[in-house]
């Protein structure tokens, strides 16, 4: 498959002399998948949280930070809390999103856009906030999706620590396999705070990452489609 093919030339591409600092401040990344160990659900939700909460606490006393102040007592608490139940949701596989497909009964074969789905996700390389808007659109090969459901697939997979490339592809995939096409285009327009705010600092750059699939993958279909997302 074309996915399996990209995913080899990925991995054997970018790996090879590239030190930590290149691999962050580059955003290189090395697969489709996001990288997690076998035993990543061992832990319950809340041991996780009550793990995380002793960690980051130990990170806030090393810097010096005097944790018996009111206002940083409940810090690590509420990290940790924000980390498994908000913004890495996404990690945990039971927090995918349920869909329920649909006949297509007004048998509308021409190309469904849900636009300007504005997410929240986190580098991670250096888990600072990525924020954008994604663009989805899809053929339907006989079946439809609730359209709300479109954009809780984005969130679901922006819900991780994430390199762009690798959410914009996500997306896609899962897209491809819930309705069963391979008529599918991503587009992704984000803003990185690890961009804007540190390292090179720079404020107006956006980076934009695009899948084409099936049908979507000709000059025609993506002139239309971009004609769209203009309007
Ligand atoms: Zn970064």
């Amino acid at each position: 498959m074309q996915i399996e093919k990209e995913k080899q030339q990925i991995n054997g591409h970018h790996l090879n002399g590239f030190s930590i600092e290149d691999i962050g401040d580059d955003h290189l990344f090395t697969g489709l998948e996001t990288p997690m160990r076998e035993d990543a659900f061992k832990l319950s939700d809340s041991e996780k949280k009550e793990r995380i909460a002793i960690l980051f606490e130990e990170i806030m006393q090393v810097m010096g930070l005097d944790l018996t102040d009111d206002s940083l007592k409940g810090t690590p608490e509420r990290v940790a809390k924000m980390y498994i139940d908000e913004i890495f949701s996404g990690l945990n596989p039971k927090n995918k999103p349920k869909v329920a497909l649909f006949d297509n009964k007004y048998q509308y074969n021409q190309m469904l856009i849900e636009k300007n789905i504005t997410f929240y996700s986190n580098c991670e390389h250096h888990f600072v906030p990525i924020i954008g808007k994604a663009h989805v659109a899809y053929i339907s090969s006989g079946m439809v999706i609730g359209l709300s459901k479109l954009n809780r697939i984005v969130q679901y997979y922006a819900k991780r620590p994430q390199v762009q490339e690798r959410l914009t592809n996500q997306i896609a995939n899962e897209l491809k396999t819930i309705l069963d096409t391979e008529d599918v285009a991503v587009i992704i327009e984000a803003k990185h705070l690890c961009v804007s705010s540190r390292g090179v600092k720079d404020d107006t750059s956006e980076t934009i990452t695009a899948y084409y699939g099936g049908s979507f993958n000709t000059s025609e279909k993506i002139t239309e489609l971009q004609n769209y997302l203009k309007s």
